[in-house]
């Protein structure tokens, strides 16, 4: 099993949990996405009897509410979890270790990955909040090859996760199973509320662009300038 790069703090799943779901099961392909895009190596092994589904996943038939079963390598069932559950019991569910952030980036894809790196690194306290898995849409290309210092091209994998192991040397913490649901814009403060509750303020957020209402770019830029600025103050 690889390490999970830029996870260090997080503890690597070294064994194969299985999952139990029918043919065609959705809620299982959103999990096996998740296995897969966070590296973790999993069995499944497809129900297609009701036979099979009470002899392996110890359910009733295929049509059991409790589908699809996720049995962990130390034994640990859960029916028909959430993304969530999954990623407490991997030890990878963290609450903010901040009260105030100075970059509150929603999303781990690339782009966001390459804001936390720049942000982080000038030492700004720096928060990703992911709600899937880190890597966003390189995590489907096998090939990028327009990204700066890659001349032969670079899997979209990879590049994702080397932008995470760096944005994490620099200090940017990766919160995951986290979906940011609402923003405010208050004076010198942007104040994301979190699906699940959490509220998170930071002097600057960087969301989905098409989100935001006026001038995005220009705005984005004004509010990196100012928590940088701001930053560079308080140590001075
Ligand atoms: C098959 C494919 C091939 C590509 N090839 C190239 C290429 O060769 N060159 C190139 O320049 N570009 C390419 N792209 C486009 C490139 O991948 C995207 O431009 C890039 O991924 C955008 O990065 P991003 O960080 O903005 O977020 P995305 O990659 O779009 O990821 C967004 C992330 O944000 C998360 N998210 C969204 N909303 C929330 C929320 N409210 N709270 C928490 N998390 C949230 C999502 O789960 C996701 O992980 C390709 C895309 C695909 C799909």
């Amino acid at each position: 099993m690889r390490p999970l790069p830029g996870m260090r703090d997080l503890k690597p799943v070294s064994s194969k949990l299985k999952l139990f779901a029918p043919r065609g099961s959705l809620p299982a392909y959103t999990i096996r996405d998740f296995l897969h895009r966070s590296d973790i190596p999993f069995e499944y092994p497809e129900l297609r009897s009701d036979e099979q589904a009470r002899r392996e996943a110890a359910v009733r038939n295929l049509n059991d509410p409790g589908l699809p079963v996720c049995v962990f390598a130390d034994g640990t069932r859960m029916e028909n979890p959430t993304l969530r559950r999954i990623i407490e019991k991997l030890g990878w569910f963290r609450d903010p270790s901040c009260s105030e952030y100075d970059m509150t980036i929603y999303g781990a894809g690339p782009a966001r990955l390459s804001s936390a790196v720049y942000g982080a690194s000038e030492g700004l306290r720096t928060v990703v909040v992911e709600r899937f898995a880190v890597r966003g849409q390189a995590g489907s290309s096998s090939r990028i090859e327009n990204y700066l210092g890659f001349p032969q091209g670079v899997n979209g994998t990879e590049l994702a996760e080397r932008a995470r192991d760096q944005a994490c040397r620099f200090g940017a913490e990766i919160l995951l199973g986290r979906e940011g649901v609402r923003g405010e814009f208050l004076p010198g403060k942007r104040v994301g509320y979190l699906a699940d509750g959490t509220k998170i303020i930071a002097r600057a957020a960087i969301s989905e662009l098409r989100r935001l209402r006026r001038g995005p770019r220009l705005e984005l830029i004004l509010q990196l300038a100012r928590a940088a600025r701001s930053r560079t103050q308080w140590r001075s």
